[in-house]
């Protein structure tokens, strides 16, 4: 489970003005799909289909075989992640945000998702109530760290979809190593993965897809991509 299909999908915004056109593509049962083009391409568009923020002006995203919309919210909840660059997080402690996930996580679960999103650091403070806004040091957490602990929690819930858009970030590249070492991680464990970013994942990932004015131009491997160019 955890095949993704985008069958001829169109999207407006605004009537007439359509930021998606004829998007078809696949992603299967732990694939890793990157999304790659200018800004404005349409790739935080073409991803916030797959979480259902919008549906289709034209065509169906499925999933398993099944229309997004034929899918109860509360079912889509529990096998799709989604992490933004504005991903939520409650002024609250670390410990309370990953619970926030699954309330029944146990503390070495947290410990878990803290190591597999490289937020060791954190781990320390679980129990110390460090707090995501203003860290035990009197410091705020990073853009990076914010981050990080967005792909922790989502790490808790075991998706079976991790959609990740990363389009407008400016990590730190320490923190940019450690996101990119997640990822990697999630991508072993087969873990359908769609990425919106510019991290070296794009290298490894089983599909690049090239947008540029809402149509998918290129598409193919890196090393297929580079014999084209
Ligand atoms: P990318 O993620 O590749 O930078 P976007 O998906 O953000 O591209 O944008 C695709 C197009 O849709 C752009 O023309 C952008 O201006 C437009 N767009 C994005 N979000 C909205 C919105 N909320 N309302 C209207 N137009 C939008
Ligand atoms: P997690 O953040 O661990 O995935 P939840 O799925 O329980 O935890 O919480 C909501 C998360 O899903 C937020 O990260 C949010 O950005 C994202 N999300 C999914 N669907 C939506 C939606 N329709 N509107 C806003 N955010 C959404």
């Amino acid at each position: 489970a955890g095949h993704i299909a985008y069958r001829d999908v169109t999207f407006a915004y605004v009537a007439g003005k359509e930021a998606l056109r004829g998007i078809s593509f696949e992603a299967r049962p732990g694939e890793t799909v990157a999304l790659v083009g200018p800004s404005g391409a349409g790739k935080s568009t073409l991803i916030s289909l797959m979480a259902r923020l919008y549906d289709p002006t034209g065509g169906s995203v499925e999933l398993d075989g099944r229309d997004l919309r034929d899918i109860r919210l509360e079912s889509l909840r529990s096998h799709i992640a989604y992490v933004t660059q504005e991903s939520f997080l409650f002024h609250a402690t670390i410990a309370e945000n990953l619970r926030f996930a699954r309330s029944d996580a146990s503390q070495e679960e947290l410990e878990e998702a803290c190591r597999r999103a490289y937020i060791h650091d954190f781990i320390a403070a679980l129990p110390r109530g460090y707090d995501t806004a203003v860290g035990e040091r009197g410091h705020r957490l990073s853009g990076g760290e914010r981050q990080r602990l967005a792909i922790a929690r989502a790490m808790l819930k075991n998706p079976r979809i991790l959609i990740l858009d990363e389009a407008t970030s400016h990590l730190d590249s320490e923190s940019e190593a450690y996101v990119q070492a997640a990822l990697e991680e999630l991508m072993r464990e087969r873990t359908t993965l769609v990425i919106a970013h510019r991290l070296s994942t794009v290298l490894t990932a089983d599909r690049i897809l090239v947008l540029d004015g809402g149509r998918i131009v290129e598409r193919g491997t890196h090393s297929q991509l580079l014999a084209l160019n």
